[in-house]
């Protein structure tokens, strides 16, 4: 077990926040959507071909206006490198030196990027990767090839991991929150509080899971405000990372179906239990993001892909996950101020009671934690887990409103 940092002075002034500098340009921030999904994508022009960086409104090449994002490729080679001692913004003050370096890109562009503590001196093959700052726009840090730990020295600054960390996972009762919180304990977490609402309704190995000496079950039922607000009061004011598990779904249509009692039942869990946690542990933890090297960082939602396209079949539930979905976004914007991360995890069907009759391919619960724990370790914010998902993802991304007439003709 990983020993405790001593605790905070309480008389003296917790240390406040700073962030990068948050201003970008419009192209700048579609960078940024694609960086948050873990993806480096450059602007190529659809008249004359050319890749440009950085993000621009008109061709470097024939200003043409018709520039489209793409996936590129981060392959390159590091032509110079530089510390800043002395860099100008105080975020980066407080943190430096930083070594920094320009790359050539294979598809014609040369950009700067934050070295990876492990690359050598120019020249050298480098791999690009796009991720996001403590102000959720993107950072290019140059990575030596076959090595991504971004476990080390300021890599760190660019992630949200578990390692050191004390974790609150809401429903460990289920099958996808009892592999979290198997997974967060493999992944070197401090403590995990393990929220279960009921005595009653425990899935199989949940004994076994909890006992781990990092392990502590907690009472939590997000769906009374009481509960929510006694536990904050206990542990919200050492909470680092919040991974929002509770969920409740059932396959209801949108005619068909009987009376409002599962969609009530399913905004309260999914919807409104969210509200209730964001209130209750969000001030807390807001407050405690900079304090020491294993600060408050991370708020993780476990979503569904139907936050983003109703299914017909599931017509009560994906208007749960999409109020919760439009909520989230909120928190991001409202969290984004401290430097903490909001996480969106976005599951195709995962292979558990109540998708029974969907088809396969569903996502297992361990891989389903196991994605989550990934994306905090390598700071991706918005998460496709599955193949089903990414594969939604990707259409929906290219045309919602062809994708949803799509899926509304399957039925599913
Ligand atoms: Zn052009």
């Amino acid at each position: 077990m990983t020993p405790r940092p001593p605790r905070r002075n309480p008389i003296l002034a917790p240390r406040q926040a700073t962030l990068p500098p948050v201003s970008r340009s419009r192209a700048g921030t579609e960078m940024s959507a694609w960086a948050a999904a873990g993806t480096f994508a450059l602007q190529t022009c659809r008249d004359c071909g050319a890749v440009q960086y950085p993000p621009r409104d008109v061709c470097r090449a024939c200003l043409s206006d018709r520039l489209a994002w793409r996936p590129a490729d981060g392959a390159g080679t590091l032509l110079a490198t530089t510390t800043l001692h002395y860099p100008y913004e105080l975020y980066f003050r407080e943190r430096a030196p930083w070594r920094t370096g320009l790359v050539r890109l294979s598809c014609g562009v040369t950009v700067g990027a934050f070295l990876h503590p492990a690359l050598g001196d120019a020249p050298a093959e480098v791999e690009i990767a796009a991720r996001l700052d403590r102000a959720g726009h993107t950072a290019l840090i140059a990575l030596p090839k076959d090595h991504a730990d971004f476990e080390v020295s300021q890599m760190r600054e660019f992630t949200a991991s578990p390692k050191g960390r004390k974790v609150l996972v809401t429903d460990a009762a289920s099958p996808a929150g009892l592999a979290m919180v198997k997974a967060l304990v493999a992944a070197g977490a401090a403590i995990v509080w393990a929220g279960r609402a009921e005595p009653w309704g425990i899935v199989p190995g949940f004994e076994e899971a909890v006992a781990a000496p990092e392990v502590t079950v907690v009472p939590l039922d997000v769906t009374d405000s009481d509960s929510v607000i006694d536990l904050a009061g206990r542990i919200g004011g050492r909470t680092d990372i919040v991974i929002n598990t509770a969920d409740y779904h059932r396959p209801d249509r949108a005619v068909g179906g009987l009376g409002v009692e599962t969609a009530r039942a399913e905004m309260e869990t999914t919807y409104l239990g969210l509200l209730r946690l964001a209130r209750a542990f969000g001030p807390a933890l807001a407050a405690r993001a900079a304090e020491g090297p294993n600060h408050a960082i991370a708020w993780v939602n476990i979503l569904s892909i139907y936050a983003l396209v109703a299914s017909p079949s599931k017509a009560t539930h994906s208007a749960a996950e999409a109020a919760a979905l439009a909520f989230a976004q909120g928190m991001r914007a409202d969290m984004r101020a401290s430097g903490l991360r909001v996480v969106n995890i976005f599951p195709g069907p995962v292979d558990e009671g109540w998708h029974q009759l969907d088809l396969p391919p569903k996502i297992a619960p361990d891989a389903l934690a196991r994605a989550a724990v990934k994306a905090l370790e390598s700071g991706v914010e918005d998460v496709f887990p599955d193949p089903v998902s990414r594969q939604w993802y990707e259409r929906w991304r290219a045309d919602p409103a062809a994708f949803s007439r799509e899926l509304a003709e399957a039925g599913q």
